[in-house]
């Protein structure tokens, strides 16, 4: 995504405070580097939202949430299609102003500072928006260019970050010739280049492949060992466990819960899963008389899960009732789990 703002494509209610919202650009619009007075000071929140609302006319797709990103952390927001995640992050970009609530990005208010706050956030956006005509090496540095760096300053960027996104080899190659995983990783490397507080990632590896993922969460993973503050969006829950320190259960533009992926499992699920198949027609039937087995059961069209802290003696008790599943399987409990004992619906669709 362009560090300048966009429309939202949908009338929207007066804000609380005067947006700063200037026309939509195809381009990126040159961003103001911080001065020294709008510079966060060190410890200060990347990011402060209380009662965080956002509502497309009638409908409300951020409900009154808050949050809080520290310094340093990696930080996600879980939830299905249409929870309201990317309205948030555009709201936090400095490219969508909110319609109630209060929120401090680095400390300062996006309804007044917003191209302070632009130019030292780096915005990865859900749709690659590389510019296909140009080679990689050239949408960094035209990139790095719209933050006013100077064309050395660019070069030496763009040559470190295209090693950190292991395309030094395709430096000068077109940015239609690149794999899907490649131009996520060249947009990585974009938002990069003007050295940004806070990274923002809607969505990272949606439509990778399970190789290309992994080359990307390894990429992210270093940076945030690096300190750089990650600001997320998932509907991947591995991806969750993956790459957050901490972060939010959101469905239908509200919180349902909060804390590190080992907490929420902790606290919404038991240690382990038992994950029955007795085949799509009798799941229903065959659930009923595990009744009283496990601290809870969950009936899935295409199987049942049984949530307890020792599988294998669960399944033990299973075989005793003389119930016979064409498959199971013990596994530990995931944020899956949590996210459908929070909402009663699996993420996964
Ligand atoms: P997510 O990123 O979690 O998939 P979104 O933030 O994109 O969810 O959308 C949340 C809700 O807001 C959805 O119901 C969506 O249809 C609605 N929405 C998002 N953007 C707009 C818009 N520009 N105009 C109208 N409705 C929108």
């Amino acid at each position: 995504m362009a560090p300048a703002p966009d429309a939202d494509g949908a009338p929207r209610p007066a804000p609380v405070a005067p947006a700063p919202v200037a026309p939509a650009s195809v381009e990126p619009a040159p961003v103001a580097p911080a001065s020294v007075a709008t510079r966060p000071r060190a410890g200060t929140p990347a990011v402060v939202a209380r009662g965080l609302t956002k509502r497309f006319g009638e409908t409300t797709a951020v409900d009154g949430i808050d949050l809080e990103v520290a310094p340093g952390e990696s930080f996600g927001l879980l939830g299905p299609n249409g929870a309201g995640k990317s309205t948030t992050m555009r709201m936090i970009g400095a490219v969508s102003s909110r319609s109630g609530g209060d929120l401090r990005v680095l400390g300062l208010d996006p309804d007044t500072h917003g191209p302070e706050i632009r130019s030292q956030l780096g915005v990865v956006p859900q749709e690659d928006n590389l510019d296909t005509e140009l080679r990689a090496r050239e949408n960094l540095v035209v990139y790095g260019r719209y933050f006013g760096l100077s064309r050395r300053v660019c070069a030496e960027r763009a040559a470190e970050l295209l090693a950190f996104a292991q395309l030094e080899d395709k430096a000068e190659a077109k940015v239609d010739s690149l794999s899907g995983g490649m131009k996520r990783r060249l947009t990585i490397a974009r938002a990069l280049i003007n050295e940004p507080r806070v990274l923002m990632l809607d969505e990272p590896t949606t439509g990778l492949d399970p190789q290309a993922r992994h080359v990307l969460w390894d990429r992210l993973f270093r940076l945030k060992e690096r300190g750089t503050t990650l600001v997320l969006t998932t509907h991947h829950m591995d991806e969750a466990e993956q790459l957050c320190d901490r972060l939010v259960v959101v469905d239908h533009g509200r919180i349902m819960a909060e804390g590190s992926p080992a907490e929420l499992i902790r606290r919404w699920s038991t240690r382990e899963v038992v994950e029955l198949r007795f085949g799509s027609d009798r799941n229903a039937e065959a659930a009923l008389r595990l009744d009283g087995l496990a601290d809870r059961v969950e009936v899935l069209p295409d199987r049942v899960l049984l949530y307890t802290d020792d599988g294998e003696a669960l399944l033990a008790r299973v075989a005793d009732r003389g119930l016979h599943p064409t498959t199971s399987l013990v596994r530990r409990s995931s944020l899956e789990d949590v996210f459908l004992r929070l909402t009663g619906r699996s993420l996964v669709e």
